[in-house]
């Protein structure tokens, strides 16, 4: 497989949970996920159910090339969650797609998970010696397995058992015959956002935008430690575990993982990603550029932001072609040299001539910024300086987020001149960890490990998996 997105850490995952009676819930997950489609695009599922039974359709691709209108027909109830995955290659995507579903002597069980448990290997183990056989690599299947086995009167209680055991993250929707469950770790990583739809019915998503796609009123989100059943049309709120104070929620959904029109904890990613480029503009200064580019989409809040405190002119530097991506189908050698050129076209008249700052989100390995320089270069570009709206990623997220381990990171072992010189930048700045903080609106609650190494959780770097690597196996 040929990956065009390869410098960029990837969200490992979305998920929508949806009750609405007499609405097809199926088809309101199935335009959810859309909406949650950049959290992941290897794989999708959505499970159904009707008090009585629960069907279920997963499988490799988009969205769109997942569930056709056949599929779509045979999928009916009034509780349903769905789920797009980022995951690796070849089977272990078809093995990993999610939502899990198992028949268990409660009835059946679907759960869809968003995050990583670090202490997933050593459930496993455990799993395994209780003689419970596993038939994939993720944690999610753990969970699923625990929660069938845990005793208790009512999936409240066996929900609350497990959470005892799970160290990590995870934003989880949980399918039963006759509910929806809503579940966040007590340390808040991933987002969860209730809603009200428009029938009285409830929704929960990984974002808002997706639940504005349903028609919801957001309501507010699952918070940290939390069970929430959207059962009898009404919330049922559980507080599980007390939640971790300070919250340690992923800063990176702000810079990069959330579309702009997400809402999370009252905080509107798309003024924060602005706020980011105003910072960025006063740690930098002025007067060194002629013209300010984003690199598309994640970037142009954070450009726009860099200009209007700058004064230096904004302007459409690059075209993004959104239609490629993770391709399956092999480029040949030839095409394969060209790289991010496959992705990226110049707008040449914007930069030919001019010194020009290059506004982008995150360096993660370093093998795209080097090769968008010198598409600006070959389009006439006087000087090409980069600024990043984060600090360097010098650590690996255990928390979900795929940027590979401290070997891949170009940050780790690199000052910022020998990074600049690595790209081939005229120069290279980027916002300080106050800078991104102010930006937030927030110095506490957020989880900045791949920034810092000081993770909230108790994590051992040589042994844990990242999702990624989990998924590999
Ligand atoms: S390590 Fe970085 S990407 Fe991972 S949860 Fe923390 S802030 Fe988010």
């Amino acid at each position: 497989m040929f990956d065009l997105e390869d410098d960029y850490p990837k969200e490992e995952c979305g998920v929508i949970g949806v009750f609405a009676p007499n609405e097809d819930v199926a088809r309101m997950t199935f335009f959810g996920l859309f909406a949650l489609q950049h959290r992941g695009q290897e794989a999708a599922g959505i499970a159904v159910a009707d008090r009585r039974t629960m069907s279920i359709h997963k499988g490799v691709g988009l969205v769109s090339q997942v569930f056709t209108p056949p599929v779509m027909a045979s999928l009916n109830g009034h509780y349903a969650i769905g789920h797009t995955r980022y995951s690796t290659t070849g089977s272990s995507s078809e093995r990993n797609a999610q939502p899990f579903m198992i028949e268990t002597i409660h009835g059946p069980l679907a759960l869809a998970h968003n995050g990583n448990l670090v202490n997933s290997a050593e459930l496993r183990d455990e799993l395994m010696r209780q003689g419970v056989g596993l038939s994939s690599s993720s944690d999610t299947e753990v969970m699923t397995m625990m929660l069938a086995r845990n005793g208790g009167v009512t999936w409240e209680e066996r929900i609350k058992h497990a959470m005892q055991k799970w160290i990590g993250a995870y934003s989880l929707v949980i399918l039963t015959r006759d509910s929806v469950y809503a579940v966040r770790d007590p340390w808040g990583f991933r987002p969860l956002c209730i809603g009200l739809l428009p029938s009285g019915g409830h929704a929960v998503a990984s974002e808002t935008g997706a639940l504005q796609t349903l028609g919801c009123e957001a309501i507010r989100d699952v918070k940290p430690g939390e069970i929430v059943a959207l059962s009898n049309n009404a919330l049922t709120v559980t507080q599980a575990l007390p939640s971790v104070a300070p919250a340690a929620m992923c800063v990176f959904e702000h810079i990069y993982f959330a579309r702009p029109d997400q809402v999370w904890d009252g905080i509107g990613v798309h003024k924060v990603r602005q706020r980011l480029g105003e910072e960025l503009a006063r740690e930098v200064g002025n007067g060194f550029a002629d013209v300010v580019i984003p690199v598309p989409d994640s970037s142009v809040p954070a450009a726009i932001g860099f200009s209007h405190v700058s004064g230096i002119p904004y302007n459409d530097g690059f075209i993004k072609n959104r239609y490629v991506g993770r391709t399956f189908i092999e480029p040949t050698d030839s095409l394969r040299k060209r790289g991010v050129a496959l992705k990226f076209n110049v707008i040449n008249e914007n930069v030919r001539g001019k010194r020009v700052v290059m506004i982008d989100d995150s360096i993660v390995r370093g093998n795209t910024t080097g090769p968008l320089i010198k598409l600006l270069r070959n389009a006439g570009a006087k000087e090409v300086h980069v600024a990043i709206t984060c600090p360097p990623i010098a650590h690996p997220c255990f928390m979900g987020v795929d940027m590979g381990k401290h070997a891949d990171l170009i940050a780790h072992k690199r000052t910022v001149d020998e990074i600049c010189h690595f790209v081939g930048a005229d120069s290279l700045y980027y916002l300080s960890l106050d800078g991104m903080m102010r930006a937030v609106g927030r110095q506490d609650g957020f989880c900045q490990a791949c920034f810092t190494g000081n993770y909230p959780i108790q994590v051992n770097v040589d042994t844990v998996k990242t999702g990624f690597e989990q998924s590999l196996k």
